[in-house]
């Protein structure tokens, strides 16, 4: 009787499907573990093993398992579970979530290479630009895979276009196999197993008399050994001995020593060395820890809400250590990895090597074995520090969650599938292995602080700075007054100038925080009031002086700033707005002997950009640091005396249910980077709604208030965390397309669910890249149960999909939209 696994694809297919293995595969295949299976046409694909029967398909015959391509499970059922759960919850299939979840250094795959058909005519043929682009690579190099094609045409997706020249016969496609993984391996050698006895050894040496280089490379193996069989490189023998690898080879081959191969870990560690000492908690810190225990003990997730500079992370530390000593791993989750180099220092410190990073900028192969380091449970990987997508690491067993800056909607991944939410997908995950989770913020998100609320999460405070440094002092500036009396230097008014002035003078330094990046976000032309477009997205385009060009955020297009409007043809552009560019332009000219820095994504693009800057900016190399939002992540600088904020108006303005709460939180936070050690900071917040509530709240660090406040308005209105939001968003490239299915789905949608479904209706930027948004929202009030309302809604996609003018629209679902 012939033994089946049912296999899942890293694809998105609403099923999985079953394959048949042979006799000497099913004694390694396990559940969990990596099978290499044909799919589609020509197609090799890595699946993974969900179960193993003797049940035979009876739709289709099933083809063999290619090949088993691990003996040990790759995934553990606590991760399958795991991923399950996302895949209901988040709406999206277990391929999305494999996808995600695995390095992609473990997926093999087939690989389609682009070659070239010898011998065409391309007389006659009419080439589109792209065609032409691809053939003329191809002149040059004989085969190109589609990921290359797509950074020489400049596009993401390039199957069309090649299916397009593959129909016309302009070019071949052919399938090739990667394995992308492979364990990084290093020559070692030692003497051979026949003379490892004192006298055999001996006839040897007294042989090896007639060969001087040869005997020279013995000895300086034995001196290199110890005496104690110490494993040695073969590079660094021949590096010591001065020989030749020819003379190496030849002692290999007389079978006098032999070389062996073993695994190099690719996993850079901290430092070497013992722990380092525990910080000693202040007594306000020590109640929390208190707090946090006993939360713990009651079994709920805690949030610490601890105002900034309070020292949380001393006490994330305490837990750490806690969980260490019962030899259980820990997931320290942040919303931003690139910026941490001062958390990442502070805990090796106190943890040294069993601190790692899964980092954005680990290579497939170090990720691939940070993976077995984690299943294993290593002490290298005891503490794992990550953005959100750490939390599919295999743990093995989980002792301590902690999601620190819990309230960053960084946490939330928009695109693509699954969109999940790091958080929330943590606090589940932890629930199956039985960990404690900490959540940490000055500014807790209004659903963790309701949760608080209902006794779903338990609750630690603390409500003083490490030291007892005062708050920074938060006053607001007029700005429309400001401008009344002339008093404005460019962006910065009278007090904001001063004070920029006082506090360079006193040796300490400024922070200023603007939203927007580039010089001006709109170029405007003043005869005819004409601003470039980016011909992908309903946008303006930014202006960036620095490059002379013009830019757009969601896409990526630039092109240089014409001289005269493309519209009438005046020479009179002229920029409205302003972004981080300019304030550190006009900051160069009102205080020219000051070091002035920026901190944007314009500027932190290379490898170790974020670095430099955070570096020079503690080494007080820098006087001013000019940034967006980035600023607010949880740095930890000691000697800022003053932050300002450039203008909190657009902040306020922002059409979307959450502007409020976000505004007071990054102002908070922007404003918690000014005097965190010792003297008390300074704050300048310019606007022109100095009597705006939010504002009001943010200067007098009024949280409750702030809470109350917007809570009753999320009730009133019915928005999270008084219901539950899905937000469907229809794209298509065809704007009248994406506007009727959108209606029909909103329709047939309302038929089940009433007034609780909103839209369809353009978001801001309507047309993204070429493609249509339409959005509707649904909101599941909280005693509605999730899945028969998603399973409805499932409903309706597949008559939606059975619908041939629809049938192209794409259709993504956003569940817990934030
Ligand atoms: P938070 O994360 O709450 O904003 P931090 O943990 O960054 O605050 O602490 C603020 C500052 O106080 C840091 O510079 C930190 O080194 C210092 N600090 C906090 N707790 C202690 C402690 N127990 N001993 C010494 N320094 C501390
Ligand atoms: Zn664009």
């Amino acid at each position: 009787m012939e033994t089946y696994a049912e296999v899942l694809l890293p694809i998105p297919l609403e099923r999985n499907f079953t394959y048949v293995l042979s006799e000497s595969q099913v004694a390694s295949a396990a559940i969990g573990a990596r099978v290499a299976v044909p799919f589609g046409k020509s197609k090799l694909y890595t699946g993974l093993v969900l179960r193993l029967h003797k049940e035979r398909p009876e739709a289709y015959t099933p083809k063999p398992v290619f090949r088993v391509l691990d003996d040990q499970p790759l995934v553990s059922p606590v991760q399958l579970r795991h991923w399950a759960w996302m895949a209901g919850y988040y709406m999206c299939t277990l391929g999305e979530v494999f996808r995600t979840a695995v390095p992609s250094g473990f997926l093999l795959e087939s690989e389609t290479r682009v070659l070239r058909v010898e011998g065409t005519d391309l007389q006659g043929e009419e080439l589109n630009d792209l065609e032409y682009l691809v053939l003329e690579a191809l002149e040059h190099q004989p085969a190109l895979s589609v990921g290359e094609i797509g950074e020489i045409v400049d596009r993401k997706r390039v199957l069309p276009l090649l299916h397009g020249m593959w129909s016309r016969g302009l070019i071949r496609l052919q399938e090739k196999l990667q394995e992308r993984y492979t364990p990084k391996t290093v020559r070692y050698i030692r003497l051979h197993a026949q003379y490892r006895s004192d006298q055999a050894l001996e006839t040897l040496l007294d042989s090896l008399g007639r060969a001087p280089k040869q005997s020279a490379i013995l000895l300086q193996l034995f001196q290199l050994q110890e005496g104690a069989e110490k494993p040695v490189k073969s590079k660094v023998l021949q590096e010591k001995a001065g020989a030749s690898r020819a003379v190496l080879k030849a002692l290999i081959d007389k079978e006098i020593l032999e070389e062996y191969l073993l695994e190099e870990d690719r996993i850079a560690v901290g430092e070497e060395g013992p722990s380092g000492p525990m910080p000693v908690l202040s007594p306000h810190q020590e109640a929390a820890l208190q707090q946090v225990r006993q939360g713990f003990a009651s079994g709920k997730p805690v949030l610490l809400y601890g105002v900034t500079a309070s020292g949380k992370t001393e006490v994330y530390v305490r837990l750490i250590e806690e969980a260490l000593q019962e030899n259980r791993q820990v997931l320290y989750l942040v919303p931003e990895i690139a910026i941490t180099q001062q958390l990442v220092h502070r805990l090796q410190r106190v943890f040294g090597r069993r601190v790692v990073v899964f980092h954005s900028r680990l290579n497939l192969m170090e990720r691939s074995e940070l993976w077995y380091h984690v299943q294993a449970g290593t002490e290298k990987a005891a503490v794992v520090l990550g953005a959100r997508s750490a939390l599919f690491l295999p743990f093995a067993d989980l002792g301590l969650v902690l999601v620190d800056e819990e309230h960053e909607n960084t946490f939330k991944q928009f695109d693509p599938a699954p969109r999940y939410h790091g958080r929330d997908a943590a606090i589940v995950l932890a629930g199956y292995h039985k960990a404690r989770v900490l959540l940490g913020s000055a500014t807790p998100s209004i659903e963790s602080m309701h949760n608080v609320q209902k006794g779903k999460y338990a609750l630690a405070r603390m409500e003083r700075r490490y030291g007892n440094v005062l708050l920074p002092d938060i006053q607001l500036v007029d700005l429309a007054r400001q401008y009344r009396q002339k008093r404005m230097k460019g962006r910065f008014s009278e007090p904001l100038a001063e004070a920029i002035s006082e506090t360079l003078a006193s040796r300490q330094q400024v922070i200023l925080f603007q939203n927007r990046r580039g010089y001006a976000p709109i170029v405007e032309c003043q005869s005819c009031g004409h601003a470039p477009q980016c011909p992908n997205c309903d946008v303006s385009l930014t202006f960036h002086r620095y490059r002379n060009e013009l830019r757009c955020h969601y896409c990526g297009h630039h092109r240089a700033l014409e001289q005269t409007c493309e519209a009438c043809g005046n020479p009179t552009l002229d920029t409205k707005g302003f972004g981080t560019e300019q304030v550190e332009a006009e900051l160069r000219e009102l205080f020219p002997e000051a070091i002035v820095d920026r901190m944007d994504l314009d500027t932190t693009r290379g490898k170790y950009g974020y670095q430099k800057i955070i570096g020079a900016f503690e080494a007080r190399e820098t006087d001013i640091l000019v940034g967006t939002q980035m600023l607010t992540k949880g740095l930890d600088f000691r000697h800022v005396g003053l932050v300002g904020i450039m203008n909190a108006d657009t902040l306020l303005h922002f059409p979307h249910f959450r502007a409020h709460e976000r505004c007071f939180q990054l102002l908070t936070q922007v404003s918690g980077r000014a005097g965190r050690t010792r003297e008390r900071g300074k704050v300048l917040i310019q606007t022109y709604n100095p009597h705006h509530q939010i504002l009001v709240q943010v200067s007098n660090g009024d949280y409750e208030g702030m809470y109350k406040e917007q809570l009753y308005e999320r009730e009133q209105f019915r928005y999270p965390p008084a219901v539950r939001i899905l937000k469907i968003t229809f794209r298509h490239k065809e704007y009248n397309r994406v506007g009727e299915g959108a209606a029909w789905f909103a329709q047939a949608l309302r038929q089940q669910f009433g007034t609780q479904v909103l839209g369809p209706e353009f978001p801001a930027v309507a047309r993204i890249r070429n493609q249509y948004h339409m959005n509707v929202l649904l909101k599941i009030p909280p005693g509605q149960p999730l899945s028969p309302t998603k399973n409805s809604i499932k409903r309706i996609e597949r008559s939606f999909n059975a619908i041939s003018q629809y049938r192209s629209i794409r259709v993504v679902y956003n569940v817990d939209y934030i």
